[in-house]
């Protein structure tokens, strides 16, 4: 049965459509089940009925009329319950309904399987037997897994109007789901951003040439290097080329030792270079694959990418020179920032990809740019999708595929709707972030990962809320020296001087270690994590600090934060170590000076002991992702468990609540520099609870700005208040969508305005 299955799912994937799938699969099915007959019935919600889509046994002219009415018969029985219906004798069963339309003799025997894609389902798989006949076990789950098959095409031939012979809904419902990259909507056409060069096509080959084969190949990287460069610089008006640490972060990789001295040496074997390339490209990719942090897997693809890039320049092909139409959706499989930063600025309008998520760098390049971009569509048939008319919806996570005039003409509104909202946005540039009742909320940025300021000039935000420390360290081979990180935070507190920016300390470990440090645990996000390893390893911690003070020579903006604080000791024993080093610098002769220090409050015991940690430090800042990972028990990278992670739970806004009052002990300043202080939807939430900054990534700023020069304290109390005692979180999220569309700003967490 086993290998009739995987035969079947064969054939029925390099089917050219969806109706030719559909007419193998009752085929196929019939004869492997030796039943009479085999059908497909697709739910059209709008008709209300279940219409037959494809028989093997029944009259094929009945394919497409006949419609079986939702709630109705057995295969409405199946529907309704999502479950499979296994009836030896059909006609005696009480939801037995008669089709005459299709020929039916009273068939007895019945098996009738959903057919199910995200809980949703889209129609039934059935199988009848003339006489009676209850079907075994093993045909029961051969035709569930064969179902489950179904649902990924069936779902893009709906979202692609190939369905609409067979089936009467308007095609205003139909797209494709993937999740929010970057908000906004676009209509534009697609750009498939095809991979130029298929590494893992490369077979092995000897060559007797080894000196002239590392020549060509380093003659490659540096080519490469080139077309980064060029593409940096492209970028720069977009985005500030200083610390743009994406790209710096890839050119640094094939400058770096391991890459190229790892695919010379296979080259010196005898290995010619695109094999030994796609090699060396594997073993390093690998390394992040299997790391559990989201961010951390993504930078598998980049590094794919940059072999690609490699191979190509290898192959002595150029890049695609590219021809892009003025509104360009660029699609891909697993499109990466570069191939991003390839479309010229003014053309791009959208991103789509089949894999990764909000926190691939393309989707954070995207939210830079303010672009919108969808991501994660599994579904995607990217092959058709060049040049089709295509609608993206970065708040919802959809993609329609050339859309019906009704749906074109509705998300034209919505968009137009939505220049006006961002002009108005940006005409609070220069304005100060302060309530009705003039209460100032400094708005800081989060950055670290690429230069993350966007469009912003230098009044739009205070100061950087949260430096995360981790790239430099991840793109290495080994622990960045002192006088390299001197340089990376020389370059951050210069920057932004004499704004403050809070450099956190390394948060690696657990669930993201460096590639040159692993960790090998059962339960990593409880295990050894941020700082429980710089008090293992206080020489990683000691380098570290110094290299932040020593930037900090005559500056004066520096902070230090500290990551998954679980106790006051670890506070104790770290601060120690900074007034060391601090000490030892001021003997070395350095003019350092002694910076604020903050903790993260991010781990539940530090929720209780706020009091005790506020005592020992100058300010706290909350870490929402972290906090509301471990307050509800819900791992934040696992999509599974994805509806649970919200952080607007009551539970987290009570935490909260507890942070604000027992910081205040000690009037200590609290921050929040989560996800949560960049949702426009919690702004309200965070000045009622009275947090004295958030720092968020530069794309929220002027929503967020605009939130809180929208309400009074007062009211955002009331709503607080009333929030607080609500008893989940969609209750909460209901409610404060309310707030926000009463006050005009609706368009802040959906599209138009
Ligand atoms: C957090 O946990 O909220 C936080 C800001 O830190 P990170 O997302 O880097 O874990
Ligand atoms: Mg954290």
């Amino acid at each position: 049965m086993l290998e009739t299955l995987h035969r079947i799912v064969k054939e029925v994937n390099a089917a050219p459509d969806l109706e030719g799938a559909l007419s193998l699969i009752v085929t196929l099915v019939k004869q492997a089940i030796r039943c009479d007959v085999c059908s497909v019935y697709l739910t059209d919600q709008d008709a209300r009925a279940h219409v037959l889509a494809a028989t093997d046994g029944l009259r094929q002219e009945a394919v497409g009329k006949v419609a079986l009415p939702l709630g109705r018969g057995l295969v409405g029985l199946v529907a309704e319950r999502a479950e499979p219906l296994n009836v030896s004798d059909a006609p005696s069963h009480r939801r037995y309904l008669r089709v005459t339309e299709t020929g039916e003799v009273a068939y007895r025997g019945f098996l009738g399987v959903p057919i199910i894609q995200n809980r949703k389902v889209l129609g039934v798989l059935v199988v009848r037997q003339e006489a009676q006949r209850e079907f075994l076990d093993d045909e029961v789950t051969f035709l569930f897994t064969l179902a489950a098959q179904l649902a990924g095409a069936i779902v893009y031939a709906q979202a692609s109007g190939e369905l609409d012979s067979l089936t009467t809904a308007q095609r205003s419902a139909r797209y494709l789901e993937g999740r929010a990259g970057s908000s906004g909507v676009s209509i534009g056409n697609g750009v498939v951003a095809f991979r130029m060069a298929d590494l893992s096509a490369i077979p092995d080959r000897a060559v007797a040439d080894t000196q002239h084969e590392v020549e060509s190949f380093r003659a490659a990287v540096g080519a490469v290097e080139d077309d980064l460069r060029r593409l940096k610089e492209r970028l720069s008006g977009q985005i500030p080329a200083e610390d743009n640490a994406l790209f710096d972060a890839l050119i640094l990789m094939l400058g770096g030792d391991t890459l190229v001295t790892e695919t010379v040496a296979l080259i010196e074997e005898g290995q010619w270079a695109p094999g030994a390339l796609r090699e060396s490209i594997e073993k390093h990719a690998k390394v992040f694959d299997g790391m559990e942090d989201v961010y951390l897997r993504e930078r598998a693809s980049d590094i794919r990418d940059l072999g690609r890039r490699i191979l190509m320049h290898l192959q002595s092909d150029s890049p695609r020179v590219g021809v892009y139409p003025q509104h360009t959706i660029l699609v891909g499989e697993e499109v990466s920032a570069v191939q991003l930063a390839e479309v010229p600025a003014d053309r791009l309008v959208g991103v789509v990809s089949a894999t990764g998520s909000s926190s691939s760098h393309v989707a954070i390049l995207a939210r830079a740019m303010g672009v919108p971009a969808v991501m994660g569509v599994t579904n995607l048939p990217v092959s058709r999708m060049e040049d089709r008319e295509l609608i993206i919806d970065g708040y919802r996570g959809r993609v329609y595929i050339a859309p019906a005039p009704s749906v074109r003409a509705e998300y034209e509104r919505l968009a137009e709707e939505e220049r006006e909202l961002t002009a108005e946005a940006e005409s609070l540039r220069g304005l100060p972030a302060e309530s009705t009742d003039g209460i100032a909320f400094p708005l800081y940025l989060n950055t670290g990962l690429i230069n993350e300021t966007g469009h912003l000039g230098n009044d739009d935000f205070a100061g950087i809320g949260l430096y995360r420390t981790e790239l430099p360290f991840m793109v290495r081979d080994r622990f960045p020296a002192e006088s390299v990180q001197v340089m990376n935070y020389r370059r951050a507190l210069e920057a932004f001087t004499p704004r403050p920016v809070i450099l956190r300390t390394l948060d690696i470990g657990g669930d993201k270690p460096l590639p040159y440090f692993p960790i090998d645990e059962q339960n990593p996000f409880l295990g050894w994590r941020g700082v429980r390893i710089s008090l293992a390893h206080p020489e990683i911690f000691l380098t570290q600090v110094r290299a932040m003070l020593r930037a900090a020579v005559d500056l004066d903006n520096l902070q230090i934060m500290l990551p998954m604080i679980s106790g006051v000791t670890e506070v104790d024993e770290l601060t120690m170590l900074i007034k060391r080093a601090h000490d030892e610098l001021l003997e070395e002769g350095y003019a350092v000076s002694m910076p604020k220090i903050g903790v993260m409050i991010e781990v539940p015991s530090a929720v209780y002991l706020v009091e005790e940690l506020a005592r020992r430090v100058d300010f706290v800042s909350v870490g929402t992702n972290d906090l509301t990972q471990y307050l509800l028990a819900v791992d934040r990278n696992n999509s599974r468990v994805a509806d649970l992670y919200d952080d607007l739970h009551p539970a987290v806004l009570r935490a909260l609540e507890q942070v604000v009052r027992g910081a205040r002990v000690f009037n200590r300043p609290v921050g929040v520099c989560g996800e949560m202080a960049g949702n426009p939807m919690a702004t309200v939430l965070l000045m009622g609870l009275g947090v004295d900054s958030l720092s968020m990534s530069a794309g929220s700023l002027m929503k967020v700005k605009w939130v809180v020069r929208s309400f009074s304290v007062s009211r955002a109390r009331q709503l607080l208040h009333a929030a607080l005692r609500m008893e989940d979180a969609q209750q909460v999220r209901r409610f404060m969508e309310g707030a926000l569309e009463d006050m005009g700003l609706g368009g802040l967490f959906r599209p138009g305005r």
